[in-house]
Parts: C-alpha cells; structure tokens; sequence
C-alpha cells in the first residue's frame, strides 16, 4: 500500500505517524513545496523575534522520519490525475498514490486594493517561512511599517516589528479590535495595551489603495476616509483561506466550494483520495459546511483522516472549540461559544481591577456554554468539562479558582468578580458591547 499525503503541516504529519503507527509495512511518503521537514506554523513569530531558531520551530526530532520510514519529498504538487492515481510535481518528477491525503493548509488572503498588481517589493503576509524571509528582509530599525487586518496573526506580526525597532501603525476596520473572538470590553482593554507597546492602532480605517513607487516598492496605503499612511513594509494579515485554488488547474480536481469538500470522514469526491486541516470543508449532515483554520483541529483532523485511510468508521464532530493565544503580553484562552452564542443567552463580564486581566462567561438555556479569558492562565480542559456536563454560571462561578493556572505570575484574585456575580448576576446577551 503506498500512502501519499501533500502538505507536512500539522494534518499531513499526524496523519504520516498514526498511519504508521497502525501500518508497519506500508510505504508513506510526505510532500511539501514549503519546508524539508515538519514545523509549527503556530511559532513563526518566535523565529522572527529571534528567541527561536526555524530548527527549534520543528516539533519533532528530524530522525524521527527516517526511523518511521516515512519518506520526504521537497516540491510543490501542480497535477493530480485521479484514474492515474498520479501527481506530478512542478520539477515534473511523478508520484504514483493508492491513497492520497491533501492538507494543504491556508494561503493568505489578498485584497483588492487599488494599485495591488503594481506591488512588487514591501509588501509581506505572515503566513509562511518565505513569508518570514521576506518580512526579516524588509524589516528595518526606525522604518515606518502598516499593518493591515485586525486578527492574531496581525498583531503577532506587529509585536515581531516593534520588537525590531519599526514605527508601526496598526489599521482595523471593525470599531474594536478582533470582534470576531473579543467584546467590545476586552477589545478595548487590548487597544490600550497594544497602545501602550508604541503601536499607532486606529479603528474602523478600511484600506482601499496602495501606493507604490515607480519599481513596485510600496510607498503607502490610503484609506476610505482619505487619509494617508506612508510605509515601506506593508503587512497584509487580513485572514486565510483554503489552500485549494492550486487544484483548479490539475486534471481532475475534487469537489470544493471555500474549501476542499469532504464527508465526516474526509472523503473528497474523488475514489482514494482524503483531505484533512486548514484545506478542507467538511460537510457533516444537519450542520453548516465546516471550515477549521486552527492547529489542534488540524491536528485531531490529520489523525481521523488516517484512521478513515486505513478503513477505519470516521465520523468527525468538532469538538468544544479551544483556543489560547497572547496579545503582546496579555493571555487568551477561548473555550466553546461566546461571540457566536444564540439568541437569548446570558452572559458575565468582569474586569479586574489595577491589572490587564478579564473573564467573560456564557450561558445558554441553563448551562455555560463559552469562556473568554484575558490575562491570566486557564486549564481549558477544566472549562471545557464544565460546558460538556451543562452546567449553570451558578455551579461554575464559586469554583472558577479550579480551573486557574497562574502560578508564574500569582493567580489572579477572584473574590471580586465572585462578588460582582453574586451581587447582579449574569446580564442578557447585547449588553457586553
Ligand atoms: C502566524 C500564525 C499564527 C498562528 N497561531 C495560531 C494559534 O495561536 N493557535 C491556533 O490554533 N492556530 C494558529 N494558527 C493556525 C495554524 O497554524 C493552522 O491552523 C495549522 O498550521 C494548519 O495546519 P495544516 O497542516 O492544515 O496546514 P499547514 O501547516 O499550512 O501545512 C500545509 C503544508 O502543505 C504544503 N503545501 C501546500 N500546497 C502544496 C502543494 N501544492 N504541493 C506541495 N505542498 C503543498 C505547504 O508547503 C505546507 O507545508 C496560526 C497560523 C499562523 C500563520
């Protein structure tokens, strides 16, 4: 059996290994156009802020792939012809496949700004390790920087340049900082903080044109409302999308829509052929077509791709969405619903006070359904318990201590927002901005 995966992200190499892990004797091969070997995506910024080196970004001991024969290729996948069951590579090199794993992962978006195409030189994303090639290039102490896109991936991007000496102005669109994940509350907390480290963060400016000079090198952004902003590093962190565009031009693509469509047991809609991570859009009955950019479900994705591979009842449901990040120095952890909670749901907020530190608690019909952490460290699994059992902000906010991890820095006191809970309770959703 000869199991071929494109990508070596997190999906591709989990995938490698628990394939291995159940088949001694098949023949498992590994491509990637990015890298030679397996790193976290998750800690570019590391390397950017140089307390890592890119071999330190790598999870795994590099033998590892030899002592479980799993084959590496370097190169960029550019046909798939299904009847064939063969993909060729961009060096034209072909690869023959019984069973075929796509995780591709994310390409960043782009934006159509005015004088985009004429962008040649100054303009990066923070997606990939060309991507963190060119931004070191670029990066320049007391250079004037504009990042663009009000996500984690821009404000890792901005806490890298400020780090390296750039003046760096930080434009958002929406009115408060990452209002996909954050209430208007921590938003602002975060604003301040982001502030505070010399970032000039304007709201609700919408890019709309990009300057360039006469050999592509950008020069500055201008705004709807007509302002100018002039850079030599323009950052573009406006999200990712599905890294499946590249199978438009193959011989026989599979099925997909925002991503590469699969079944909840990462069928694409070609015979032997699997796609699992960032890449794919899952199509599980009753629910919306699933589309997870994060590395623990790509993680969870890749290894129930290689179960389903190897013949195995997959059906994927995601499980309670976990996530934890840091602005600048501030900790976030995200557990199940908050910004997306139903109608009709309560919620507590509370902020401490004299310290950069937030909890933001909802519930739905009885029971807590979604955690937003700011500023102190959680143990999710302890919340993500509390969300599966069902229970109410009553049951959960005397023990929220429990669920606390923040011996490093001193836990952070609880009593008042204990306090405040028992005193006016959860307010109705709407009121948190
Ligand atoms: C800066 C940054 C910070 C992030 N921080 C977090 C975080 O804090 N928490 C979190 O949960 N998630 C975070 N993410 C997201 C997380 O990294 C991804 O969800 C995860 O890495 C996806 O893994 P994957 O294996 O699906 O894809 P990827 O890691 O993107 O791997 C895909 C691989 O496929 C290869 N490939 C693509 N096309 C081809 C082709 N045609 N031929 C050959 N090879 C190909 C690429 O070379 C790449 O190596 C972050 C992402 C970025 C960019």
């Amino acid at each position: 059996m000869r199991f071929v995966i494109i990508g070596n992200g997190v999906a591709g190499a989990t995938a490698a290994l628990a394939l291995r892990a159940r088949d001694p004797d098949a023949s498992i091969t590994m491509i990637s156009g990015e890298s030679d070997y397996f790193f976290s995506r998750t800690a570019l910024m590391y390397a950017y802020l140089d307390r890592m080196t890119l071999r330190d970004l790598e999870p795994y001991e590099r033998q590892v792939w030899t002592s479980q024969r799993i084959e590496r290729v370097r190169g960029w996948v550019r046909d798939l012809h299904a009847p064939s069951k063969t993909l060729t590579l961009d060096s034209s090199v072909q690869i023959g496949y019984d069973k075929l794993l796509i995780a591709t992962g994310s390409v960043a978006r782009d934006l159509p700004w005015v004088g985009w195409e004429r962008a040649k030189r100054g303009l990066v994303h923070f997606v990939t390790l060309a991507d963190l090639e060119r931004c070191e290039q670029q990066t320049r102490r007391g250079g004037k920087a504009v990042v663009v896109g009000g996500g984690l991936i821009g404000v890792e991007l901005v806490e890298c340049l400020i780090h390296h000496g750039m003046q760096v102005t930080f434009l958002v669109r929406e009115p408060w900082y990452w209002p996909a994940a954050l209430g208007g509350e921590e938003g602002l907390m975060i604003s301040d903080h982001i502030r505070r480290h010399g970032v000039t963060l304007l709201l609700e400016e919408t890019v709309n044109e990009v300057e360039c000079s006469g050999d592509g090198h950008v020069q500055a952004v201008i705004t709807d409302s007509g302002r100018r902003y002039d850079c030599e590093l323009l950052g573009v962190t406006a999200g990712v999308k599905p890294a499946a565009g590249w199978l438009a031009a193959t011989q026989t693509p599979p099925r997909t829509a925002r991503g590469i469509l699969t079944d909840a047991a990462f069928r694409t809609s070609l015979p032997d052929v699997w796609a699992a991570g960032d890449c794919a859009e899952i199509e599980i009955p009753g629910a919306a077509p699933l589309v997870e950019q994060i590395w623990y479900s790509a993680k969870r994705q890749g290894e129930q791709a290689a179960l389903s591979m190897l013949g195995d009842p997959v059906d994927y449901r995601p499980p309670i969405f976990f996530n934890s990040s840091k602005f600048f120095d501030i900790e976030f952890t995200t557990v199940g619903r908050v910004n997306d909670a139903p109608a009709g749901s309560r919620q507590f907020y509370w902020r401490a006070p004299e310290r950069e530190a937030s909890i933001r608690i909802v519930e739905a019909a009885g029971a807590v359904i979604g955690f937003n952490m700011l500023g102190s460290r959680w143990e999710h699994t302890i919340l993500e318990r509390w969300i599966s059992e069902r229970r109410p902000m009553e049951y959960v906010m005397p023990r929220l201590r429990e669920a606390q991890f923040d011996v490093e820095f001193g836990r952070l006191d609880l009593a008042p927002a204990l306090e405040k809970f028992l005193s006016r309770g959860p307010e109705p959703e709407g009121a948190k901005r």
